[in-house]
Formats: C-alpha cells, sequence, structure tokens
C-alpha cells in the first residue's frame, strides 16, 4: 500500500504547505510512500526556467529538511522521458470528453479565452495519472481540488488493464486526515498559496525570523476584541490561533482561552513559528549550501523512482504495440 504525494515548486514553500502537508508526510509517511517535487506540473502556466530550476531544489531541501527520508523522494524531471513516455500512451487511453470534464480545467481558465491557455495545462491531468501509475501507487492523498484528477488515473488505468493487459495499480483517493488550512495573514479568505508570489500575508519557511515576526504584527485581524475561536465570524483570528495551535499541539480553543489581547497572541504566534521552523530552516539553507550533498540525494531518488517504474512502463509499451 504506497502512496504518493506532489507539491508543485511554483513558488516557495510556505506554512501552510509545512503545517498542512509537508510536516504530516515526515510525521506519518510509511516507508513505502514516495514524495515527488512535481515540476513538470509548474509549466502549464507561463514561468521562468531559472527560477523553476532553483524552486524545484529548494523544495527538494525542504522535503528532505523537514524530516522525510531521502530515500523516498524524488524530481518529477528526472523521469521527464518516462514520465513522457507513459502520458502518451495514457494520452491514447483518455477521451477527450473525459479530459474536458476536468472542473479544475474549466475554473482556471474562465473568462479569458482559452486560445491562450497551454494544451499542457489541459493535459496535465494525465501527466499526474503516469506519476501515480508509473510507481504503482495504491493511495493518492488529495483535496477536493485534485479528487476528480485521481479518478481519472482510476479510469485510466482500469482501461488500459482491460484493454491491453494488467500493468497498473487502480489508485484511490484518499482524504488526508483534517489538517490545518491556513489562510493568508492579510487577506484571510483566501488560502495562503505559493503563487500568490511574495505577498506580505504568506509566511514562507524560509523567511528570516525578523520578518516572520513583522509578517504575524501585522496579520488582518478584526475590532471586536473578542479573543474567541470563531472561523465563521473572526477568520483572521481563527487563522493565528490554527496556527499556533498547529505549533504547540493545543486545540484552537485552548489557545484562544490562554491570551488577553491580540497583541500578545501574535507575538506568541511568531514565536511559536519561528520555533517551528527553525530547525528546517536550518537544515534547508545548509543543503542549498552543499550542492554535493543535495545532488546525491537528488540523483539517488532519480534512480529509485526510475527502477520502481521500470517495468511497468515496459510492459505497458509492449502490450500497447510499441517501443
Ligand atoms: P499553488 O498556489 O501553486 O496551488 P499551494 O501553496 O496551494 O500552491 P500545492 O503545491 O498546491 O501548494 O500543495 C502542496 C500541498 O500543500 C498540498 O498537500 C496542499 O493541500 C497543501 N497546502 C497548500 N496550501 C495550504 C494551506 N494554505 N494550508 C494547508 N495546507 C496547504
Ligand atoms: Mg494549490
Amino acid at each position: 500500500m504506497a502512496r504518493l504525494s506532489a507539491i508543485t515548486p511554483s513558488g516557495h514553500a510556505h506554512v501552510g504547505n509545512y503545517l498542512g502537508a509537508v510536516r504530516r508526510w515526515a510525521r506519518e509517511g510509511s516507508p513505502g510512500d514516495l514524495y515527488l517535487v512535481s515540476d513538470l506540473h509548474a509549466m502549464t502556466t507561463p514561468y521562468h526556467p531559472q527560477k523553476l530550476r532553483a524552486r524545484a531544489r529548494e523544495m527538494l531541501a525542504v522535503l528532505v529538511a523537514s524530516g522525510i527520508s531521502p530515500d523516498q523522494v524524488f524530481v518529477q524531471s528526472d523521469l521527464v522521458r518516462e514520465l513522457g513516455a507513459l502520458t502518451w500512451l495514457l494520452e491514447c487511453t483518455c477521451a477527450y470528453g473525459e479530459a474536458a470534464r476536468m472542473t479544475q480545467f474549466k475554473e482556471k481558465t474562465q473568462g479569458d479565452g482559452k486560445a491562450a491557455v497551454r494544451v499542457g495545462l489541459f493535459t496535465y491531468p494525465v501527466l499526474m495519472a503516469a506519476d501515480i501509475l508509473l510507481q504503482g501507487a495504491s493511495e493518492v492523498p488529495v483535496g477536493d481540488d485534485q479528487a476528480q484528477h485521481v479518478e481519472l488515473a482510476r479510469a485510466l488505468a482500469r482501461r488500459f488493464n482491460g484493454t491491453y493487459g494488467e500493468v497498473f495499480t487502480v489508485p484511490t483517493a484518499v482524504t488526508p486526515p483534517v489538517a490545518a488550512r491556513i489562510r493568508d495573514l492579510v487577506d484571510p479568505n483566501a488560502k495562503m498559496a505559493k503563487s500568490a508570489g511574495d505577498a506580505p500575508g504568506v509566511v514562507f519557511v524560509l523567511d528570516e525570523p525578523d520578518l516572520v515576526r513583522r509578517k504575524v504584527k501585522r496579520a488582518i485581524t478584526d475590532s471586536l476584541d473578542r479573543l474567541e475561536y470563531r472561523p465563521d465570524d473572526q477568520p483572521g483570528l481563527a487563522n493565528l490561533l490554527e496556527i499556533q495551535a498547529a505549533c504547540t499541539g493545543k486545540a484552537p480553543r485552548e489557545v484562544a482561552a490562554a491570551y488577553s489581547s491580540y497583541g500578545t497572541l501574535k507575538e506568541a504566534v511568531a514565536e511559536a513559528l519561528i520555533e517551528e521552523l527553525r530547525p528546517v530552516r536550518a537544515r534547508t539553507l545548509e543543503l542549498l549550501a552543499d550542492p554535493v550533498e543535495l545532488d546525491q540525494i537528488r540523483a539517488s531518488g532519480a534512480v529509485m523512482a526510475r527502477e520502481r517504474g521500470a517495468h511497468r512502463l515496459e510492459s505497458a509499451l509492449r502490450l500497447a504495440g510499441v517501443g
């Protein structure tokens, strides 16, 4: 029972990624699980090549620095040939109508003319299916926005197996245990996201302590001056309470009861975040400063993932009558 999870280097890793996903992967994962830095997925919208390369490297370093075993991580593009080949087989298994039903694509392309949208944005769910099926993952933990893509991977695995012969494990989408959905500190109605760029409401894993303090200090709360956990009415405050809860292992309500002013709560949140991030930040910077160690982790991850998928790709090509 192998699980596969991915993080796209579309920006720098932030505390939402860390508290909501990466820290859990490090703490709760099993040895057969795999984690990939999905840099190929970051190419579906305009991007900067050098930045993508640097961010993929940084993301790999953050995963390892967070405590995920180096034996379980790899960078997606290190398997670009294998994944390119499998994506083609799966595109020739996928019906146009099936791909066109993906609501994420519809949402992302609403309004603006589809003519200028990259074909890759349309077909990337098939690449995602290749990521999953190549590794033989049986479970894919995803949020609601990705569940439909795992359904597609499931349908393609079944169809390929039924048409050409049994090759692929049919994956299941699993809902990760409810994790804090960290919101933007300045716009508490939006979730904290990488693609927001250098937004003042996003705390990045590599932010210096003083910058973390400044960002938390400027977090939007409200003028009610009621220190209670009420996510609907006080979303900014609730977000701070949830962050503090995630850092201290307490419940948000307990946290609310422990402080008497927004100011003291903010100071505590900033310090807790700084402490939580300190070892991850230190180890990430160490890895980024030592290209040899990080290159070696990356290279052995690529070998591991390639070897793990090789027999499936070979069988699939043979059964499909090519290669
Ligand atoms: P993008 O803006 O490019 O979509 P993102 O920050 O949403 O970036 P993803 O690569 O989509 O990050 O997601 C990586 C992992 O981080 C996923 O498991 C996702 O559920 C989790 N995650 C992302 N944002 C948050 C957040 N604000 N709070 C909690 N978990 C989050
Ligand atoms: Mg996202």
